[in-house]
């Protein structure tokens, strides 16, 4: 059979990019559709934005901080659609080097509109119908908005809307303390609103070792964000200006007011018009296609990557499944993808980052041995930057081999990559120790925990010996 396109991607994120760069570099004739604008989620309203509403809200908290350094600074005020047009310009600076003409450069068709299956080797994009040998289904994700009684009659933000805000909310209530919710909690508060933030789960980052969540619960209530864990959303309701949500907690019913309302609640997938039944292509549970370790779906020519496969959504993931994509298209040596070594960070203030397992997750497969915490306050850089907060922490199986790695601390998003090297090549908790780290840096409590496990593992014995030596 003969086809218009070796590879018809749909979607151009962080996933459907990469996809078709690297099969158009391995020089096949590649066909990307996207329905609204090259970036996707990652660069319209998800990482980029969000970072830079996150720097900005950092220099606002550096100015409140001035003062322990002697400095006397004071805030006059913050433009806050300024603030917003700093993340506009920083995705129109990205949007410039991912730009239409870039791919159509490197021999791509990049074509406009929405791409709907018509069957398991043909999408329609309006009246237009192409084939393709490959299909890669790349359509990430949307927020997810369950129905809570009284939401779909009041106005409330999502990720995607946030970002258009025209003055700053009086008292943000955000529904969600995922990754998301804390983010936008935590830069809401410092950009001087009050916030609320009600999630159902008793704990913050549920997924990461309880230290975390110790930390981090403490942070956000010590700077004035109203954190009501253990809480189920009963309704929502408009009245006037003020919007409230009814919870329960403890068995009690509480009423929060606020005047605007984020949804941060999830992900649900990116296949509504994809017309994915016409293709056959089998969805899980929870409606994101379902693909194997070697990202292709039920359907052999078929496969998908990035969020819309419901595994680990992050860029650097998309990214990552995309490449697994590429070399089973264009090499018959079988990719599979590597869940093991992943890496995610939530930036609030101090950064968590992790990659690897956590102490829970490597006890329930009976391969935790023990593990190492050392407290970020042993930095020296720590120390004259007044950054009390955070830790690092190794999960070690036998014979001291490094299971995972999870950080708390300012810069901890820098410093996770050296733990994910680590991780892949199987190294020991006590590979760091020989390393020279420039002083002074966060990243020197590698060699901290290090040393703990070298002391831990000094016997009398070898005391015994050294001092023997010595004399002798
Ligand atoms: C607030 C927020 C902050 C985030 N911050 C980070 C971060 O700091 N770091 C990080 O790693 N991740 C972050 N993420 C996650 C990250 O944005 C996603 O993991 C990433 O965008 C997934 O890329 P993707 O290509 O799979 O999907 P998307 O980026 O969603 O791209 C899918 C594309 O497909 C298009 N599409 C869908 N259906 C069709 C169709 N039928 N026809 C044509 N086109 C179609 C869509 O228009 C879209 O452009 C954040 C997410 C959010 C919401």
């Amino acid at each position: 059979m003969k086809f218009d396109y070796h590879v018809i991607v749909i979607g151009a994120g962080g996933a459907g990019i990469s996809t078709a760069s690297g099969c158009a570099m391995f020089g096949a004739k590649t066909a990307m559709i996207e329905k609204g604008a090259i970036g996707g989620e990652c660069l319209k309203s998800g990482c980029v934005p969000s970072k830079a509403l996150i720097n900005g809200a950092h220099i606002i908290k550096a100015i409140h901080s001035a003062g322990a350094y002697g400095i006397s600074a004071e805030l006059h005020g913050v433009d806050f659609l300024k603030l917003l047009d700093h993340g506009k310009s920083a995705i129109d600076a990205i949007a410039a080097r991912e730009s239409k003409e870039k791919f159509t450069g490197m021999g791509i068709d990049v074509i406009d509109g929405e791409g709907v299956f018509t069957d398991r080797h043909t999408v329609r994009i309006g009246s237009r119908s192409i084939t393709g040998k490959y299909i890669v289904i790349a359509a990430g994700s949307r927020p997810m908005v369950p129905p809570i009684p009284g939401l779909q009659n009041t106005p409330y933000l999502t990720n995607e809307t946030i970002f258009d805000l025209k003055r700053l909310p009086a008292h943000l209530v955000i529904l969600g303390g995922g990754p998301v919710g804390l983010e936008f909690g935590q830069t809401f508060r410092y950009l001087g609103a009050d916030v609320t933030i009600i999630d159902l789960l008793p704990r913050l980052f549920p997924k990461d070792d309880p230290e975390v969540a110790a930390v981090l619960e403490k942070k956000f209530r010590s700077e004035g964000v109203r954190l009501l864990l253990s809480s189920r959303i009963l309704e929502v309701a408009k009245a006037g200006e003020e919007i409230s949500v009814a919870i329960e907690n403890m068995g009690s019913r509480q009423e929060i007011k606020g005047d605007a309302l984020l949804v941060a609640l999830g992900r649900a997938p990116g296949l509504e018009g994809l017309g994915i039944e016409n293709a056959q292509v089998t969805l899980d549970t929870h409606g994101y296609v379902r693909t194997g370790e070697d990202m292709r779906t039920n359907i052999r020519h078929i496969f998908a990557c990035g969020d819309v496969t419901g595994q680990f959504q992050f860029s650097h993931m998309a990214g990552y499944q995309a490449g697994i994509v590429v070399r089973n298209i264009i090499s018959p040596i079988g990719a599979k993808a590597d869940y093991s070594f992943v890496p995610w960070v939530t930036f609030t203030k101090p950064e968590v980052a992790h990659v690897g397992y956590t102490e829970q997750i490597a006890r329930s497969m009976g391969i935790f041995r023990e593990s190492v915490v050392v407290d970020m306050e042993l930095s020296d850089r720590a120390v004259l930057e007044f950054q009390k907060e955070g830790f690092i922490k190794f999960v070690l199986g036998k014979r001291n081999r490094l299971l995972g790695v999870t950080i708390v601390g300012d810069r901890a998003s820098e410093m996770i990559g050296l733990a994910s090297l680590a991780l892949i090549r199987k190294m020991s908790g006590t590979a760091f120790y020989p390393m020279i780290m420039p002083y002074p840096t966060d990243a020197e409590l590698y060699r901290s925990a290090s040393k703990v496990l070298l002391k831990n593992a000094l016997k009398p014995w070898i005391k015994k010996l050294v001092r023997r030596f010595l004399v002798g």
